[in-house]
């Protein structure tokens, strides 16, 4: 184990519990192979929805909605989110979860294609969780921009790719080159962009945290 990887696991030692209700969610979602947020986001979101208390979420990706269920229990309880996702398989399995935890009063998930959703949406949002196709990040940013409110924050998750980020573009499998481009000029927007203050972590699989001035 090299030091990094010590340290993931000494501060995931220190992580405070899940509510039982979560926690047995991110089993399931563990054990069917579904892919959700990592612990060390978990605890960067936990901390900048009690820093920033939305009243709105944007969420871009749902799968089976275990990050949309955490955040609603960390944003104050009159918080609204809007949570999308386009895999018709997980859509059904995301509502039963938000009924299940009597949240579906609080959630709304809109099924489709971020990239047909996002311009018809209207804002403001307090709080966007971009966390759908990574390729895609670059192409919704306009949108996203648009629907962030002034003081909002977006976070973005795995934007390091298990580390592929960092190789030449001749090193990642042909597949894969297209979303690395697209990734590099993601982040590169993130940091230049004159409306955001961006804060790019190598946590987790790396999130890049912004903040629209
Ligand atoms: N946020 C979830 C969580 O932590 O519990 C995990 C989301 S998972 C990493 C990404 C999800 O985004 C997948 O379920 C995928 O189907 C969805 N997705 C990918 N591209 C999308 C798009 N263009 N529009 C809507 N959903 C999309």
């Amino acid at each position: 184990m090299d030091q990094d990887e010590r340290f993931d696991v000494y501060i995931g030692s220190l992580e405070a519990e899940l509510p039982d209700w979560l926690a047995g969610l991110e089993r399931r979602a563990a054990a069917d192979g579904i892919p959700i947020v990592r612990k060390q986001t978990q605890s960067l979101l936990r901390m900048l929805l009690v820093l920033k208390k939305p009243e709105r979420i944007l969420e871009i990706g749902t799968a089976v909605g275990f990050s949309a269920l955490f955040m609603s229990e960390y944003a104050p309880a009159g918080c609204r989110i809007t949570t999308i996702e386009k895999y018709e398989k997980r859509i059904p399995a995301a509502r039963e979860n938000f009924r299940q935890a009597g949240r579906d009063d609080r959630i709304v998930l809109v099924e489709g294609d971020a990239g047909e959703i996002l311009p018809e949406l209207t804002g403001g949002y307090d709080f966007i969780f971009m966390d759908g196709a990574k390729g895609q990040y670059i192409h919704f940013l306009p949108d996203v921009l648009r629907l962030l409110n002034a003081g909002g924050i977006l976070v973005s998750d795995n934007v390091l790719q298990g580390g592929d980020i960092l190789e030449s573009r001749f090193a990642v499998t042909r597949r894969d080159r297209t979303i690395h481009a697209r990734m590099r000029a993601y982040l590169y927007e993130l940091k230049h962009n004159r409306e955001l203050e961006t804060v790019i972590l190598t946590a987790g699989d790396g999130t890049a945290v912004s903040v629209k001035i």
